[in-house]
């Protein structure tokens, strides 16, 4: 038999661990019969450490650590005060990274798969969020090797979903979405199958959306009934209300109603249309992440062949709905939701042990990707969700005559103007001194399949190179930022649209102001008097609509002066042939 690869879906709010038996994706069940463990660690004063079910018991009279994938590999200031300035998290315990007490959690998954297969285990793959930063990923790999597991792969779930769906086994060009609904967050990706490679076109979510909002929400409705505080009572009380708010969220998958109940408090009846109510704004949240994964893949829901739903909050009745107004088709909810992502896992953990054929996976950039240009533009060479690895490359010049050199400023962002994105390197590029537009500098961006982004500037007369290595900062951004600039380039497209205009127009005059002087002293004289009063006049329009910055004048005056230095050069080049042929007498 080959080595033993296990697949972990390490969860938010659940985690689960599979492998490959006689060519099937399997779950690994506890000694209870329980597939799914709960993403909880608890610690003791003593240096005892519980986690899963065991861990969550204690959630109503002790604290209890849950959902620390939203930490791992955060910084404090990413962490809204959950954690300490150092970047650890405060337990009973003492201070402790996320990434260990993730840890815990795969300890336990791999106990729980040595247990089944009696065996020791040593190798993994682990799932992750599309939209995970290098760091993120980093950190959830060392977790893996804190609790003694090699991490052989670090795999997107959406990619780990389609695959247990047998998507791969879709025909070539089929697109797909996979919408994935969990405890903690939610994330919609397209994905598309092209010639037997996996692609990830994009991807779009919300890193604070998922079931426990749904509880919370729950647990207010039932509060405001029964007229309590839920903000007035402590910490532990609270966990009792939101988990009451579980239960009754679960009861509503399957019935129209369900009763709501704190012991020695009350009870509250909840419909379904009460619990939808509630759902709506989340609803439309999930609407506009979908449509906008849409949008970035270019894709319309016409041209989808599948969508399916994973993550446990996909059973709710009202989501499904949703999915099936969005995606207008049937979502395929065939696999269990919550445990799709692991047996995607021991899929892919098959290929690379060898029992399972091979499906190439790739990722995106999730932001565009360019350098500044002349005038403070950003110039962009690898656009937002390119699957990686990738290269582009384009050609520049020098805006200057006798300019010895070149500063290539590396951008990310989706603004018009080089200041509004963000600078992720620069360099300098010497080329020989020419005349202004002569020199030729090539410009090449390389994302390698570890999103290492690298880029080669040459100087085309000499083929002497510069190479800078920006690392992964191309694909390592937070999914908050990049929502932020996405959100802002939309916010800016106006602006940012007549900036650009303005500019590049701006430019344009910069060339012909001088060469309209120099072309009116020498043909002048070959004018008459109203040809030169109107270039003149277009010269003053163009000189006026700079200083007022009046886009759309500017646009106008410059194409108009542009077609009057037209018969203006036409002219010049009369007057020197002419010139030519009368010369040999001098
Ligand atoms: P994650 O990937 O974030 O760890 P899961 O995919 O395991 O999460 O989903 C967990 C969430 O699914 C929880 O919020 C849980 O309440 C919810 N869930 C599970 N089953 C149901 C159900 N039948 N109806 C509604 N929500 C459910
Ligand atoms: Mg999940």
């Amino acid at each position: 038999m080959s080595e033993v690869i296990i697949g972990i879906d390490l969860g938010t709010t659940q985690s689960a661990v599979a492998i490959v038996d006689s060519g099937f994706p399997i779950l690994l069940a506890d000694e209870q019969g329980r597939s799914l463990t709960p993403s909880a660690v608890w610690y003791g004063a003593e240096g005892e450490i519980e986690v899963g079910h065991e861990a969550l018991r204690r959630s109503g009279v002790d604290r209890v650590i849950t959902s620390v994938k939203s930490l791992i590999g955060r910084r404090a200031d990413e962490a809204d005060g959950a954690l300490l300035a150092d970047g650890r998290l405060a337990t009973a315990a003492g201070p402790l990274f996320p990434e260990e007490v993730s840890a815990e959690i795969l300890r336990k998954l791999k106990g729980i798969a040595e247990d089944r297969l009696e065996t020791g285990v040593v190798k993994a793959v682990v799932t992750v969020p599309a939209y995970f930063h290098d760091g993120q990923r980093a950190a959830t790999k060392r977790a893996g090797e804190l609790a003694g597991l090699e991490v052989v792969r670090i795999l997107s779930e959406p990619t780990a979903a389609a695959l247990s769906y047998g998507l791969d086994r879709l025909g070539d060009s089929s697109r797909v979405a996979v919408f994935d609904l969990g405890g903690g967050t939610f994330d919609v990706s397209i994905l598309e199958m092209r010639e037997g490679v996996f692609e990830v076109s994009a991807t779009s979510g919300d890193t604070r959306l998922g079931g426990d909002d749904f509880d919370e929400a729950l647990a207010r409705f039932a509060a405001r009934k029964l007229g309590v505080e839920l903000e007035a009572i402590d910490a532990l009380e609270k966990v009792a209300w939101v988990t009451e708010g579980k239960r009754v969220k679960h009861v509503l998958s399957d019935e129209e109603d369900a009763v709501f109940r704190i012991p020695f408090t009350g009870e509250v009846p909840v419909f379904r249309e009460d619990f939808l109510r509630l759902m709506e704004p989340f609803l439309n949240r999930m609407e506009s992440c979908s449509r906008r994964a849409m949008l970035d893949a270019g894709v319309e829901a016409s041209d989808l062949e599948a969508v399916v739903m994973v993550g446990g909050s996909s059973r709710i009745p009202a989501v499904k709905e949703r999915v099936r107004e969005v995606f207008e088709k049937e979502p395929d909810l065939s696999q269990h939701p919550d445990e799709a992502i692991a047996r995607g896992a021991a899929i892919q953990a098959g290929i690379l042990a060898g029992t399972v054929r091979e499906v190439l996976l790739l990722d995106v950039t999730p932001l565009s990707l360019g350098i500044e240009t002349m005038g403070g533009l950003m110039n962009v060479l690898i656009t937002r969700n390119t699957t990686i690895p990738c290269k582009a490359g384009e050609m520049f010049t020098n805006a200057i005559d006798g300019q010895t050199s070149m500063k290539v400023r590396v951008l990310q962002g989706e603004r018009e103007l080089a200041r509004d994105n963000w600078e992720l390197g620069a360099f300098e590029v010497p080329f020989e001194s020419d005349r202004r537009g002569q020199a030729r500098v090539g410009v090449e961006f390389r994302i390698d399949a570890d999103g290492i982004l690298s880029v080669l500037a040459r100087d085309v007369a000499t083929g002497k190179d510069t190479v800078i290595e920006v690392g992964s900062a191309a694909v390592d951004v937070t999914e908050a930022k990049v929502e932020k600039m996405v959100s802002e380039s939309v916010e800016f497209a106006f602006e940012d649209m007549s900036a650009r205009v303005f500019e590049e127009a701006r430019m344009k005059a910069d060339e012909l102001l001088p060469a309209v002087g120099v072309a009116l002293e020498q043909a002048g004289a070959l004018l008459d008097e109203s040809e030169i009063k109107e270039i003149k006049e277009a010269r003053d329009r163009v000189e006026l609509a700079i200083k007022d910055r009046e886009v759309a004048a500017l646009k106008s005056a410059v194409e108009k002066l542009d077609e009057a230095t037209e018969s203006l050069a036409a002219l010049l080049v009369q007057k020197a042939t002419a010139a030519l042929f009368s010369s040999p007498q001098d």
